[in-house]
């Protein structure tokens, strides 16, 4: 698989074929997958967050989730030529394990919004295990939650605390954790729970996604700075 790097953090030349592929293959041989998003803004942090930087390293695939990554990568005749989000690999992540009637464990979110996540997720999806869903501001310690998510058997981990705190999380327990399959949601479970929805199709033709978000949500904004501040900077690490 290749690999550009962009500041000092990788980000994989990766298709959701390529990724959902190995799936079954990982479960039957009982490794960890780790699946990251990576986008401008977790990029321009990433010297504050040194763990996180850590944990995108080392990571199974480090998806592109970002327009800002794709126009990165066409600038350096790279071979990102699509953005990849985390929620819909999320998506297909639940597919699979709908097909094959698996055990998966929500982490992160709002507890009224987690809760409408795994209502929603289980209509959708009947046949796999929703067999834990913890908000993500338990009171719960860290190691209780990685004992009550090990003791679940889950295959599949989703944690959805938002950047930096879902890969520092991560970071610090990922080698505790028995799930096979884990991903890092961001924001998913609001969609899913359907308390704040995609932009309308027509944002996501245009690639305009990101512009859509920044506008209707509050604290934002400051996101929409942070693409063309990225841009230049890679232009700049370009030419030095
Ligand atoms: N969140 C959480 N615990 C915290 C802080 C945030 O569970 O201590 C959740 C928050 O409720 C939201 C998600 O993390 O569901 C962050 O969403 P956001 O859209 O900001 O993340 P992004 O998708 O941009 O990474």
């Amino acid at each position: 698989m290749k690999v550009e790097t962009f500041l000092n953090v990788p980000v994989d030349v990766v298709t959701y074929d390529d990724i959902i592929s190995q799936v079954p293959m990982y479960i039957e041989e009982n490794r960890q997958m780790r699946i990251t998003s990576v986008n401008p803004q977790i990029i321009v942090d990433i010297n504050k967050y040194p763990e996180v930087l850590r944990y995108i390293q080392e990571a199974t695939f480090r998806i592109p989730d970002g327009i800002g990554i794709v126009k990165a990568s066409q600038m350096r005749k790279g071979k990102i030529n699509a953005r990849l989000t985390g929620i819909e690999l999320m998506e297909k992540l639940l597919m699979v394990a709908n097909e094959t009637h698996e055990k998966v464990f929500f982490y992160g979110a709002q507890q009224e919004v987690i809760a409408k996540a795994k209502e929603n997720v289980q209509k959708k999806y009947p046949n796999l295990e929703i067999v834990g869903a913890v908000d993500g501001y338990t009171k719960m310690s860290e190691a209780e939650l990685v004992r009550m998510i090990n003791y679940s058997e889950a295959k599949f981990l989703f944690v959805g605390l938002g950047f930096p705190l879902q890969e520092q999380w991560l970071q610090r327990n990922y080698n505790e954790l028995n799930a096979n399959i884990i991903e890092d949601v961001g924001g998913s479970f609001d969609v899913l729970s359907g308390c704040v929805k995609r932009a309308p199709k027509i944002y996501q033709q245009l690639n305009l996604e990101w512009l859509y978000r920044s506008l209707s949500r509050r604290g934002r904004l400051n996101r929409l700075v942070q693409i063309p501040v990225f841009l230049w900077r890679i232009r700049r690490e370009k030419i030095k």
